[in-house]
């Protein structure tokens, strides 16, 4: 997958300014390791936020943690700020430059070490792109269960980074579940070594779970012990048509007394968001013969091969459908309709992105309060934005929705974009009344990182300070984003 843009980038007086620091850069890495040319720096310019990238120094890319180690003392010793970078599929434009920074890039960091099938773990360095990472333990007989649709390109380091979620966290918990071990290049180019595969060891601060979802803001992640769980060679999958979120919220709760952790995902999708995708999806099909205004995409999984878990999910849903908590649904026949309802919900954000400008919002609600923003939001947007068009869909089963909207066709993008700006503030408002949070699992990155401000209390922040302070006192590692200096707050 590659970025929606790319921007050429290069900036002569940065790299005269540090040419001591260059130099040493290059004998250390060599120059396939050290990016310099504006032609070959353009390909790490951007990634899926839509932020426009700033000029960074140049792009490191090292192969292994001595070498991380040695970028970052180097940075540390000349006051050069570091930016790291994964697979770039951030939507926060975390992994970007602000300006003037190294981007510390680890995709050559993509080294399988070890899979442990007695200890159910595997060792992994943080370039290793997801996919590579859950194909590996499938070929040893295992499951990583970590699974977004950014997974051919983002990085375990960037998961573990921003704490991803995606269509597992209902059964398995997200990133920070899956991790066991973790090594870490600290901001004075210290390594820290946290590689124990351990499920039980409370001797004092569990101090790998401050890097986990820090956005590289307390060091580098350079490799993890992650977690891994049996195959699950049962499993059926089923497009289900309900009324509305609450039956959606109402029919997930009928399912977990009857099926309990056998449901990995659920998955809310609203028929806006799959009239979208079918309008950009030459070999998409809508699943059921009839419109609804909201659907769920479901899937069931065990371990135990001979379950019949189809005739299971059939049952079950006949149950609901006599409850009335359903009004139509199909269970995929095959593998390949698995495949078909999933590309559905997976090719939203390219559909999205194909119809001009939009707002999103990556929110988590406790899941008794959904239907209840998404009947608020949804007025006060119609009563707001005439003709925006609301695209809601996400992983409801965690309460988490990414509520987007889209810009009236045939409206100017710059002004929907600043009109935008009070809706979305009064959006996060709603949804901080009913409890909720504004970063699901996206992370705060720059597009929200003054957000932090009103976010937390200042308690909260004290101790978020104290401990980048400790760890980072020259504030290099990822400056400005998810908490920005505070001397950098807006008025
Ligand atoms: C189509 C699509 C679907 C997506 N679906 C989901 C989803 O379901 N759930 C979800 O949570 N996200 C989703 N995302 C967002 C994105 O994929 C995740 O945030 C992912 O975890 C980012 O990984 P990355 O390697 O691309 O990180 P990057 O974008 O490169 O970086 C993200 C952040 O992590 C930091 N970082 C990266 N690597 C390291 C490291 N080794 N050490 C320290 N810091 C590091 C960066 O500085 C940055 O702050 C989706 C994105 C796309 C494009």
């Amino acid at each position: 997958m590659l970025p929606p843009h790319t921007m050429p980038f290069h900036n002569p007086a940065l790299f005269a300014r540090n040419e001591t620091m260059m130099r040493s850069l290059r004998d250390l890495l060599g120059s396939y390791g050290l990016i310099d040319q504006p032609d070959q720096m353009s390909g790490y310019a951007a990634d899926w936020s839509g932020v426009s990238p700033g000029l960074p120094l140049a792009v490191a890319r090292p192969a292994s943690t001595a070498e991380v180690s040695a970028v970052v003392r180097l940075c540390a010793e000349h006051g050069v700020p570091v930016v790291p970078q994964g697979g770039m599929t951030g939507m926060a434009g975390g992994a970007m430059s602000l300006g003037g920074e190294l981007l510390l890039n680890l995709s050559r960091m993509n080294r399988v070490v070890d899979v442990d099938l007695l200890n159910q773990t595997m060792t992994v360095e943080a370039g290793c792109v997801l996919q590579q990472v859950k194909d590996a333990a499938a070929a040893a007989g295992a499951y990583f269960p970590l699974a977004l649709g950014a997974q051919g390109s983002c990085q375990i380091g960037g998961n573990l980074s921003t704490n991803a979620g995606g269509v597992n966290v209902l059964r398995y918990g997200n990133a920070r579940s899956a991790v066991l071990g973790l090594e870490v290049v600290l901001a004075d180019g210290e390594v820290l070594n946290l590689m124990r595969g351990l499920r039980k060891d409370n001797t004092g601060y569990d101090l790998k779970q401050m890097f986990i979802g820090a956005e590289g803001t307390l060091g580098v992640i350079t490799r993890a012990v992650l977690q891994l769980y049996p195959m699950t060679p049962a499993s059926s999958t089923a497009w289900i048509a309900v009324d509305s979120p609450s039956a959606a919220v109402e029919l997930l709760r009928h399912l977990r007394a009857r099926v309990g952790e056998r449901i990995s995902s659920f998955e809310l999708i609203s028929r806006p968001m799959l009239e979208l995708v079918l309008a950009h999806h030459q070999q998409g099909r809508d699943p059921l013969t009839e419109p609804h205004p909201w659907y769920v995409l479901t899937e069931w999984s065990d371990s135990m091969a001979s379950l019949d878990l189809r005739a299971q999910m059939e049952h079950v849903l006949g149950e609901a459908l006599e409850a009335g908590l359903v009004r139509d649904a199909t269970i995929a026949e095959s593998l390949a309709q698995v495949g078909q309802f999933w590309s559905l919900r997976e090719r939203v954000t390219e559909a999205q992105r194909a119809e001009g400008a939009i707002v999103k919002h990556d929110i988590a609600l406790p899941l008794s309060k959904v239907a209840r923003f998404l009947d608020d939001a949804g007025a006060f947007i119609a009563a707001t934005l005439a003709g925006a068009r609301v695209i809601v869909f996400g992983h409801v089963g965690d309460g988490n929705l990414h509520y987007n909207v889209l810009q009236p066709r045939g409206a100017a993008a710059k002004d929907f974009e600043l009109a935008m700006k009070a809706v979305s503030r009064r959006v996060y408002e709603m949804v901080s009344e009913l409890g909720g949070s504004i970063s699901a699992e996206h992370g705060l990155g720059q597009l929200k990182a003054q957000q932090v401000f009103a976010l937390k209390s200042r308690t909260e922040l004290r101790v978020m300070q104290a401990l980048k302070r400790a760890l980072d006192p020259q504030d290099l590692m990822n400056r400005g984003k998810l908490l920005p200096h505070p001397t950098e707050r807006n008025p």
